[in-house]
């Protein structure tokens, strides 16, 4: 548990506005989530091992989040202008937001933990994805997507006491950090 402690401070340092420790965390990834994964409602799909087909079936999700003891749920918080340059400064939170999450999980491997982190907006490890070509190049830093594990995010930050809305001139990225 102390660990886990300095954890949630070690996120607070990166920049996470909120991080929470939630110790047994048993996510569950559900179908009618991962359906949304689909050629026609992302343009991600199929192009990436994060998504699917690359990420592998729901029930391999499934049984790939179970082997973890617990989790870190973490957000970035920001207000956004309501102005024209309002999608281009969503891209570039998203990416600040996921660069913190990378960080984050390096520095937990660095002590020797397992980890898998999860969020939005792909895996940033990689100028670009080597699917469907050549195998992944880094699976040990892989960043995993919520959605292709079928993830609600909204009942996942329920769960850890943070709010989560789309209310207008507010973003709530958030992010999973399962830990072995
Ligand atoms: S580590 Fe690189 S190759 Fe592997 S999923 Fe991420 S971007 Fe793709």
């Amino acid at each position: 548990m102390a660990s886990c402690e300095r954890y949630i401070v070690a996120a607070l340092e990166l920049g996470f506005s909120r991080a929470v420790f939630l110790p047994g965390l048993k996510l569950c990834c559900r179908p009618e989530i991962r359906m949304y994964c689909n050629p026609e409602q992302c343009q991600n799909y199929g192009t990436t091992w994060v998504c699917p087909p690359g990420c592998g079936s729901i029930e391999e999700c499934q049984e790939r989040v179970l082997g973890y003891r617990g989790g870190i749920v973490v957000q970035t918080v920001s207000k956004i202008p309501l102005n024209d340059g309002k999608w281009g400064r969503l891209g570039s939170l998203q990416r600040e937001h996921n660069s913190r999450l990378l960080a984050f999980a390096d520095r937990i491997r660095a002590e020797g933990c397992v980890v898998l982190p999860l969020t939005t907006g792909g895996c940033i490890v990689c100028e670009s994805c080597t699917f469907p070509q050549g195998p992944c190049r880094k699976p040990g830093r892989r960043m995993h997507a919520l959605s292709a594990y079928g993830i609600n995010v909204g009942d996942l930050c329920k769960q850890a006491g943070l709010e989560y809305s789309f209310t207008e001139g507010i973003v709530y990225y958030t992010a999973c950090l399962l830990l072995e």
